[in-house]
C-alpha cells in the first residue's frame, strides 16, 4: 500500500475534471480524496502501488476533453488510511485556474440532439461537462452558473438532478440547460411556422438574409449556393469585394467546393472549429464567395449550428457588423442596425457576455498558422518563455490585440479589429478588463507600440504605469521568437505595410538583427514616395506612378492633368513608406492597371491570386547607405514595364524577384547563419512565405514562422510582452 499526492495544473476547472478523478479512483479501487487548489486540482491516493501507477498514466491519457493538463507532479507521502474516494470542499479564495474557451457539441450531446427519444432533441443549447460555451459566458470568477450569462435560468428538477450527480456527464455543467429551463430561440420575420427554427430555414431557402444570433457574437447568413443571395448580402451590407466565409453540414459537403487534407479536416472538425482557408478545386469556381484561390470553410460549431446545416447545407456565415465596427452581441441593437440588412432574426435569450469572433488560419506546413485567433482559443494562454507577471502589452493598431502576463503565461485577447473606432476601443477596454478579473492580473508595466497617434499607445500611456515603448517591427520578430521559444540573436525578414522607424518615418520591409531585448536595422527596402500620404495607400495608381517615374519609362493611370499635378507634388513628397505592402500595391497598380483598392491588404491579396507559376523572375539590385543595405526596386519595376508577358505571369515574377531579394539580402546580412524569423502581415502572403522559407532552407538557413499567433499586428502584443521582460 502507497500514498500519492499528486497536483494537477492548466485547464482543470469546470471541465469535470474531479468527476473523472473520482471514477478513475473507483476503476482503480484506490481511496483518498480530491479538491480544487489554488493552481489546479489536488489528488490524494491510496492503494497497491500497480494500481496507483495505472492511475497516474490514465490521468494523462483519459482526461476529459475540454482539459489541458500543464503538469502533473506525484511525491510518495504517508499513508492515511482512507475508508473511500471522495470529492471535497474546494479550497477557498483560489482564483488561480485557468477558463476553458468556448467549444463545439460533443458526440454524446451531438447524438442527443438528434435523438427524438432524448428530451434533449433538437434543444439548439443542449451541451455538457465536455462541450459548450466557456468564455462566451463568463462574467466573474470563479466559473459558477452565478457568475455566467445562465444565471437567469434556473435549473429545472431534471436538469438540478444531471447537475449534482457526480456520475453524471453534466455534473456541475455550469450552462446545463433543458427545454423546460433553459434559453429559447426567438424568430422576428414574415414567415409564419409554428417553429422559430423552422421560419429561420424556410427563410435562407428562399434566398433571405437571416442574422443567427451564435456563440460569441451574430451572424448574417445566407444560402451558400445561391448567387443571388450572396449579391444581396454584399450590397447590403456594403462588403462588395471581400471573401465570404461558408459553414458546411460537414466534410463530405466541404469536399465540393475544396480539397482538404487529413490536417485540414482534422482541424476543421476540432473541438475548436476554426475557419480553415482551403483550397478550392478550381481557382475560377465560387468567385461570388472568393475572388482568390482559397475559400474559408468551417463546420457547425453550435447546437444551433448543427440543426440550421441538417436542411441547409451549405451556408454564408459572416460576422454581423457594420463599418469595420465589433461584431454585433445584442438582441436589441442588432435588431436595429441590421433592420435594413437582414430580413429576418433568429436570437436567443442566452445574452453573450463577452463578444468572440470566429477564428481563422490556413494549414502551412501541417500546422495551424493563424490569421485570427479568437473563438476555440481565447482565453487559453501561451506558454512563454520568462516570467512575464504584471505586464499588459497594449497591441498596435490596425488589428488590436493586447496581451496580460501572469507566471509563464500569455493571455491573449479576442479578436478586436481596427482600432480607429471608438466601438472598437470599447470592446477592447472591456474584453482586457475582463481577462484582468478572470485571472487575477494587475498591470505593473505597459508595454505599447513608438507610433504616437495609435489609440492603443495614448491608452498606455493613460495607465500612468512605467511604459516600455517598442518599435513596431522588432515586437513583430520578438513576436515569432517568443512564438517559437527562441532567445538566441536571430534575423528577422519582417515584412508588413505600416510601421512607425526609429527615424520617424514608416517602416515595411525590414532586415533586423537582434534579439528580445534589441535590435539593429540592418536592410530595408528603399523608401517609396507616398503621393498625397496616406490617400496613396488607397489610390494605389498614386504608387505605381511614383515607382514608375524612377525610372525613365512612363505610364498612364490617371487622367492627364491628375498626373501632371501629381508629378508636381512628387518632386517634393514628404511622406515615404519602405513597406512591403506598399511595393505590392504599386506592382498590382502598375500590372493591371487597377487605380484603387477599397481596404488596405486588397492588392497584395489579388497579386497573389493572380500569378501562375513560370520560373522566370526581375533583376535586383541593391544600396548601402548609412550600413543599412536597401533593395533597389528601380531595376524590377522597369523590366516589369517593359514585360510584355501576360499580366498572371508577371505577378508570379514580381514574387520571385521579392523571393530572391529576401534570400539575397539573408545571405548579405546574415552571414553567421542566425536562426531566420518570417513575421509581419506581409507572411499572409503564401507565395512569399513558402518560396522564402525554402529558399532559405536551400541555403543551410534554420527558419521560424508563426505557430501560435497571427503573422499580422494581431500577434504583435505577445511580441511586445516578451520584449518588456527582456527590458523591466
Ligand atoms: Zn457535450
Ligand atoms: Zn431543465
Ligand atoms: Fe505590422
Amino acid at each position: 500500500m502507497i500514498h500519492i499526492q499528486i497536483h494537477v495544473s492548466g485547464i482543470v476547472q469546470g471541465v469535470g475534471f474531479r468527476p473523472f478523478v473520482h471514477r478513475l479512483a473507483k476503476t482503480h479501487h484506490l481511496m483518498g480524496v480530491c479538491f480544487n487548489s489554488g493552481e489546479g486540482v489536488e489528488i490524494h491516493v491510496e492503494g497497491s502501488e500497480t494500481s496507483v501507477h495505472a492511475f497516474l498514466s490514465n490521468l494523462q491519457t483519459q482526461a476529459p476533453a475540454l482539459a489541458q493538463i500543464q503538469k502533473i507532479t506525484a511525491t510518495e507521502g504517508p499513508v492515511q488510511a482512507y475508508s473511500s474516494f471522495e470529492i471535497i470542499e474546494s479550497q477557498t479564495g483560489s482564483h488561480e485556474t485557468l477558463i476553458a474557451a468556448d467549444i463545439a457539441p460533443c458526440e454524446d450531446c451531438v447524438r442527443e440532439l438528434l435523438d427524438p427519444q432524448d428530451r434533449r432533441y433538437r434543444y439548439p443549447f443542449i451541451n455538457c461537462t465536455n462541450c459548450g460555451p466557456r468564455y462566451t459566458i463568463i462574467q466573474d470568477i470563479p466559473y459558477d452558473r452565478k457568475n455566467t450569462t445562465m444565471s437567469a435560468f434556473s435549473l429545472c428538477p431534471d436538469c438540478e438532478k444531471e447537475y449534482t450527480d457526480i456520475t453524471n456527464r453534466r455534473y456541475h455543467a455550469q450552462p446545463n440547460a433543458c427545454k423546460c429551463c433553459g434559453p429559447q430561440l426567438e424568430y422576428i420575420g414574415n414567415s409564419t411556422l409554428n417553429d422559430p427554427l423552422k421560419n429561420a430555414i424556410q427563410d435562407l431557402k428562399q434566398g433571405k438574409i437571416v442574422a443567427i444570433k451564435g456563440i460569441g457574437g451574430i451572424h448574417l447568413a445566407c444560402d451558400a449556393r445561391d448567387p443571388q443571395a450572396i449579391r444581396r448580402l454584399r450590397q447590403r451590407k456594403h462588403r462588395e469585394t471581400k471573401p465570404l466565409a461558408i459553414m458546411v453540414k460537414d466534410l463530405e459537403t466541404a469536399k465540393e467546393f475544396v480539397r482538404l487534407d487529413p490536417i485540414e479536416e482534422k482541424i476543421l472538425n476540432s473541438p475548436e472549429r476554426p475557419i480553415i482557408l482551403c483550397a478550392k478545386h478550381d481557382p475560377q469556381a465560387c468567385q461570388d464567395l472568393s475572388h482568390t484561390k482559397e475559400l474559408g470553410i468551417f463546420l457547425p460549431y453550435s447546437p444551433l449550428h448543427i440543426l440550421l446545416l441538417q436542411e441547409c447545407t451549405a451556408l454564408v456565415m459572416t460576422s454581423a457588423n457594420l463599418h469595420d465596427l465589433p461584431v454585433l452581441i445584442d438582441n436589441e441593437e442588432a435588431k436595429e442596425q441590421l433592420k435594413d440588412i437582414a430580413d429576418s432574426f433568429l436570437l436567443h435569450d442566452r445574452p453573450i457576455e463577452n463578444r468572440c469572433d470566429d477564428s481563422l488560419m490556413r494549414i502551412v506546413n501541417q500546422a495551424p498558422y493563424f490569421i485570427r485567433r479568437s473563438r476555440g482559443y481565447v482565453p487559453l494562454p501561451l506558454t512563454t518563455q520568462e516570467d512575464v507577471s504584471g505586464i499588459l502589452a497594449v497591441g498596435a493598431h490596425q488589428k488590436g490585440s493586447f496581451a496580460l502576463g501572469k507566471d509563464h503565461q500569455a493571455f491573449l485577447s479576442p479578436y478586436i479589429g481596427n482600432m480607429e473606432n471608438l466601438e472598437t476601443f470599447a470592446h477592447y477596454h472591456k474584453a482586457l478588463k475582463t481577462m484582468e478579473r478572470l485571472f487575477s492580473i494587475t498591470p505593473s508595466l505597459v508595454a505599447c507600440d513608438l507610433h504616437p497617434d495609435y489609440t492603443a499607445t495614448q491608452y498606455a500611456q493613460s495607465l500612468n504605469l512605467p511604459l516600455v515603448p517598442i518599435q513596431h517591427h522588432h515586437a513583430h520578430m520578438a513576436s515569432c521568437m517568443e512564438d517559437n521559444q527562441l532567445h538566441e540573436p536571430c534575423f528577422g525578414i519582417i515584412w508588413d505595410g505600416t510601421g512607425w522607424g526609429e527615424d520617424q518615418t514608416i517602416w515595411g520591409s525590414e532586415f533586423l538583427i537582434g534579439d528580445l531585448n534589441s535590435y539593429q536595422r540592418c536592410g530595408s527596402i528603399l523608401p517609396i514616395p507616398l503621393l498625397g500620404g496616406e490617400k496613396a495607400i488607397h489610390e494605389i495608381a498614386r504608387i505605381a506612378l511614383a515607382m514608375s517615374w524612377q525610372t525613365d519609362k512612363e505610364i498612364a493611370l490617371l487622367e492627364d492633368s491628375t498626373q501632371e499635378n501629381l508629378k508636381k507634388i512628387g518632386r517634393h513628397a514628404s511622406v515615404f513608406s519602405s513597406g512591403m505592402g506598399r511595393l505590392l500595391d504599386g506592382f498590382y497598380s502598375l500590372i493591371t492597371k487597377k487605380t484603387h483598392q477599397t481596404y488596405e491588404g486588397q492588392a497584395p491579396v489579388a497579386l497573389e491570386a493572380m500569378a501562375k507559376p513560370v520560373a522566370k523572375r526581375y533583376p535586383t539590385a541593391y544600396q548601402t547607405k548609412n550600413k543599412i543595405r536597401y533593395f533597389d526596386w528601380t531595376p524590377m519595376v522597369k523590366a516589369c514595364l517593359e514585360d510584355t508577358d501576360p499580366q498572371e505571369y508577371k505577378a508570379q515574377k514580381i514574387h520571385n524577384t521579392l523571393i530572391q531579394m529576401a534570400i539575397e539580402q539573408t545571405c548579405a546580412l546574415n552571414p553567421d547563419h542566425l536562426p531566420v524569423i518570417l513575421s509581419g502581415g506581409c507572411f499572409q502572403n503564401q507565395i512569399l512565405l513558402k518560396g522564402i522559407i525554402s529558399g532559405l532552407k536551400k541555403h543551410g538557413y534554420r527558419v521560424y514562422w508563426h505557430r501560435r499567433v497571427s503573422c499580422t499586428d494581431e500577434g504583435i502584443a505577445l511580441g511586445q510582452l516578451a520584449i518588456a521582460q527582456k527590458r523591466m
